[in-house]
């Protein structure tokens, strides 16, 4: 079988990749097709859910013409430098051209790479699962992220804690150019090859930009205003990795993404993130950090070291004031604003306050704001109301009234993947039983729509889930 796919990571110099062809499975299953992405991407649905196309998704067969690599990197991980990672269980297929774009096509899952160190180069069907519901969920949102073509079991077991079962999940991203994969090729003094790596970031990316210097500004305000849509959906990435941080501005590697229930900035998920270095509200100060690596990186591109030291500097510090903008403006929709007033910032930071200390739900408390349903969401009912009558007098500076629920409606979502309900989908699938997960998938394309109000509910005492793991 024949994709439509280029080979433009595969052109760029050998030592950018491992070519490794992906290891066959024993049993591969079509769990689920976002036939909507594939046919956006010019790829045939039928193609990819017949016997053929299944094999190429389960890499039991690699497409005619392309030749399937893994990507080196480096990063820090929880602070530390790791000289070499890789793509340890993902290999990149080639890439497509749609609608002025190009897309990676990537398997998550295939088996062992040169760079898996003690892992197997697999993934559970688990994981495989969120990742699918989460960055497909990210998408109808409107967060930029990296996107779920398909996810196929294997027929074979992975060895976590417990034997699960094994899966194999299609990714698509505008690139998988991580912060880490100019760390890589700044650690080993290679110039030539960081400026290779920019060239390409530059035309696939931010075509408009002409220098390093110009690139490290583009991806500045590409991640400020991805961190201040995280931070005004109470979406927790987990691992904000310099590997996990990618120069596209996409959300990228939802391993023990969560999104907040009860509304809190302490919020962490990652059982290993032991020391919430990525707790929810850490999030802009640990963008700023890879932001600062990735500055060092390129330092080498920027001519004379005190001046590029000085540039990169002033580049990186834009960070906080981009952020801030995007923040604002995102909260402002939030609360129905369309004007700019001095002391909105006030009114969204003492909401915010109010919800950790009432603990209110994030979600439901903005999706409630308008309707009597907003007080309940807080312990002490009567807290919200003082606040309330200060908001409703900022609404008298807005158009007329009959407008705000809707305005209100568009910006803050009704549904969203809630840890519990993925965790019972991925109970289900693992007993085989795809029910729940079609349910999540389907009601979270439309999450501004309250289509299956059961989904809204925060999770019970007994269904709460405190800790995610990576897998
Ligand atoms: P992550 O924490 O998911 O960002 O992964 C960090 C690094 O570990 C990446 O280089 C992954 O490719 C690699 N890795 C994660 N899981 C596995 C696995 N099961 N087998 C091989 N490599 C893995
Ligand atoms: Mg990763
Ligand atoms: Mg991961």
């Amino acid at each position: 079988m024949k994709l439509p796919l280029q080979a433009q990571y595969a052109a760029l110099p050998d030592r950018f990749f491992a070519a490794q062809p992906p290891k066959p499975v024993a049993a591969p299953d079509l769990l689920f097709l976002n036939a909507p992405l594939a046919e956006s991407l010019g790829l045939d649905p039928a193609a990819l859910r017949s016997p053929e196309g299944i094999d190429i998704l389960a890499g039991n067969a690699v497409a005619e013409g392309t030749r399937p690599l893994a990507q080196v990197y480096s990063g820090h991980q929880f602070g530390n430098f790791s000289p070499q990672l890789g793509d340890g269980r993902a290999l990149l297929l080639g890439e497509v051209e749609a609608e002025g774009k190009t897309y990676d096509i990537q398997l998550k899952g295939s088996g062992p790479t040169p760079f898996s160190r003690n892992g197997d180069g697999r993934a559970g069907l688990g994981p495989v699962l969120r990742e699918y519901i989460m960055s497909e969920a990210m998408q109808a949102l409107g967060v930029p992220t990296t996107r779920a073509l398909a996810a196929v079991t294997t027929g074979e077991r992975v060895q976590r804690e417990t034997a699960l079962p094994g899966a194999i999940l299609t990714r698509v991203a505008r690139s998988h150019i991580r912060v880490g994969t100019f760390q890589f090729f700044a650690a080993r003094q290679d110039t030539e090859a960081l400026q290779i790596l920019t060239d390409f970031a530059i035309t696939r990316h931010y075509p408009e930009a002409t220098d390093a210097l110009d690139l490290l500004r583009a991806v500045v305000q590409a991640q400020a205003e991805l961190i201040a849509h995280w931070m005004t959906i109470g979406f927790v990435h987990g691992v904000m990795n310099t590997d996990n941080c990618a120069v596209s501005g996409e959300t990228i590697d939802y391993g023990p993404a969560a999104f907040l229930d009860t509304y809190h900035p302490n919020m962490v998920f990652s059982s290993i993130d032991r020391n919430g270095r990525y707790a929810f509200g850490q999030q802009p100060n640990i963008a700023a950090w890879n932001l600062a690596q990735l500055a060092t990186a390129l330092l080498p591109l920027m001519g004379e070291r005190e001046a590029a030291i000085e540039a990169a500097t002033e580049a990186v510090n834009g960070f906080g004031p981009a952020l801030e903008t995007a923040w604002l403006a995102r909260y402002r929709a939030k609360l129905g604003l369309t004007s700019q007033q001095e002391g909105d910032v006030d009114l969204i930071t003492s909401l915010l306050r109010m919800m950790a200390e009432g603990q209110a739900d994030f979600t439901n408390t903005f999706r409630a704001l308008g309707t009597a349903k907003a007080r309940d969401q807080f312990v002490i009912p009567t807290a919200f109301d003082a606040w309330n009558a200060k908001w409703q007098g900022r609404l008298a500076a807005e158009g007329p009234a009959e407008d705000l629920l809707p305005r209100l409606h568009a910006a803050n979502p009704a549904i969203i993947p809630r840890t519990h309900r993925i965790e019972q989908a991925i109970t289900a699938a693992t007993a085989g039983d795809l029910t729940p997960a079609k349910r999540l998938i389907i009601a979270l394309e439309t999450p501004f729509e309250a289509t299956d109000p059961d989904l809204a509910r925060p999770p019970s005492d007994e269904e709460r889930i405190t800790r995610t793991f990576c897998g």
